[in-house]
């Protein structure tokens, strides 16, 4: 049992949980933290564009700066935005706990202004924030990914030092037109290795880590690459859909990171946003106004309200269509990528580019497929063999 009141309790600590309480306590809160392995590094390889990190962070979170990434359609691009794979250790240690309550258990329950432990106990707070990440997928639409980390002497005949794959959408993995597509994102790491993982997002459901590993290692063959069984992997599966909060309720903990809208349904990445969005969060806390205002104005609403669409789109495409999508979206203008990749609240530019990437996809019927005309649930009852 806490005795005392916090100006604010996070329950969960991942990258999120950790951003919001650390800058909460370096702004001169009383915090609390809830998690039951509040000393474990996460597991996952984080990645983001490196304008989209928040300026307190030092540059030392970043263990592999790629200067133009490449994404790969029926032609081959460089995106002139450099991105950033993150070092965990570094980005742990830019986040301290100093001065901050630790529960190191999990929480039962949780209301608007206390936790429930599970040893019985609770914490009372003025704010509740729930950072426990995201529920489990079932047939929402899903982010999953088999990934496989190579020695980067070896992979450099298909990525070479310096350079990244964000897409690739060349037909190499061995799956047909008429099975749920996915592309190979590679980057390196940071740590002489580099992570080839094949990616499907947005069909409902997800790929199995099974089918994902066969398409990635058929994927690494066309380019010369032999699997050996022995290398490490790590995989996913999300869900992408999770909204933001409507509004502040008396009764309910305020959700942040990816358990509250920050997840962006077309990318599936969320870290990135969330670290930015932390101090808009404190300075509402800070001044006692309501931090779901703050972080959802209507026009961030309106840009999540257009993913949702974007996504809903992509999940009923095949691997030739999302290939023609992806050419028409890559020729619009660096606001345009922006607006769907990355900011939070630009609704005219995404607006803009939702408008032209459907409007720039050919052959023109697939647009109807796009706009769910034609072919509305195309993967909902697919099957894997
Ligand atoms: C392999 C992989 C690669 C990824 N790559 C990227 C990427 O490159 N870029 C990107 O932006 N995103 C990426 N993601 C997505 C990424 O997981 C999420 O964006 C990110 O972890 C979300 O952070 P979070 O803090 O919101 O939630 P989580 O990281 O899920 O953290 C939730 C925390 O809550 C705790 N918790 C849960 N339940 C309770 C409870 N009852 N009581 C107390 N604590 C609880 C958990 O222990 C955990 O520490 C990737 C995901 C995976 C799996």
């Amino acid at each position: 049992m806490s005795n005392s009141r916090y100006d604010v309790c996070v329950v969960g600590l991942g990258p999120t949980g950790r951003a919001l309480a650390s800058r909460c306590a370096s702004a001169g809160l009383n915090v609390a933290v809830v998690d039951p392995r509040p000393d474990r590094l996460w597991v996952p390889t984080y990645s983001a564009w490196v304008d989209e990190l928040p300026a307190w962070l030092p540059n030392s979170v970043i263990a592999s700066r790629i200067e133009a990434p490449t994404v790969w359609t029926s032609v081959e691009r460089r995106i002139e935005r450099p991105y950033a794979v993150l070092s965990k250790t570094e980005l742990w240690k830019a986040m301290p706990l100093d001065g901050v309550h630790i529960e190191a258990q999990r929480a039962t329950g949780l209301t608007a202004r206390r936790v429930d432990l599970a040893d019985g106990g609770t914490v009372d707070a003025d704010v509740v924030i729930d950072a426990r990440g995201l529920p489990p997928v079932a047939q929402r639409p899903a982010a999953s990914a088999h990934g496989i980390f190579v020695d980067a002497e070896i992979a450099a005949k298909f990525v070479p030092p310096g350079e990244a794959l964000l897409l690739d959408w060349r037909p190499e993995n061995g799956a047909t037109n008429d099975e749920p597509p996915s592309f190979l994102y590679s980057v390196p790491i940071g740590d002489g290795t580099v992570i080839f993982e094949e990616t499907t997002l947005a069909v409902p459901g997800g790929l199995t880590q099974k089918e994902l590993r066969k398409r990635c290692v058929t994927r690494l063959a066309a380019h010369g690459i032999t699997v050996t069984g022995d290398e490490p992997f790590e995989g996913c599966h999300y869900p992408l859909d999770q909204p933001p909060p409507r509004r502040r309720r008396a009764d309910e903990p305020i959700p942040f990171g990816s358990r509250g809208g920050m997840m962006h349904p077309c990318t599936g990445y969320s870290v990135a946003d969330s670290l930015f969005l932390a101090d808009t969060a404190v300075g509402a806390l800070k001044s006692g106004t309501d931090p779901i205002k703050a972080l959802w104005p209507v026009k961030a609403r309106l840009v999540y309200w257009m993913r949702m669409r974007g996504v809903a789109g992509m999940g009923r495409l095949t691997t030739e269509q999302l290939s023609a999508m992806f050419d028409s979206f890559f020729t619009a203008s660096d606001r345009g990528q922006r607006a769907l990749l990355s900011e939070h609240a630009d609704a005219v530019g995404l607006g803009t580019v939702l408008v032209n990437t459907v409007a720039h996809t050919w052959p023109f019927r697939w647009r109807y497929d796009l706009v769910g005309w034609t072919n509305r649930n195309r993967w909902a009852d697919f099957k894997e063999s």
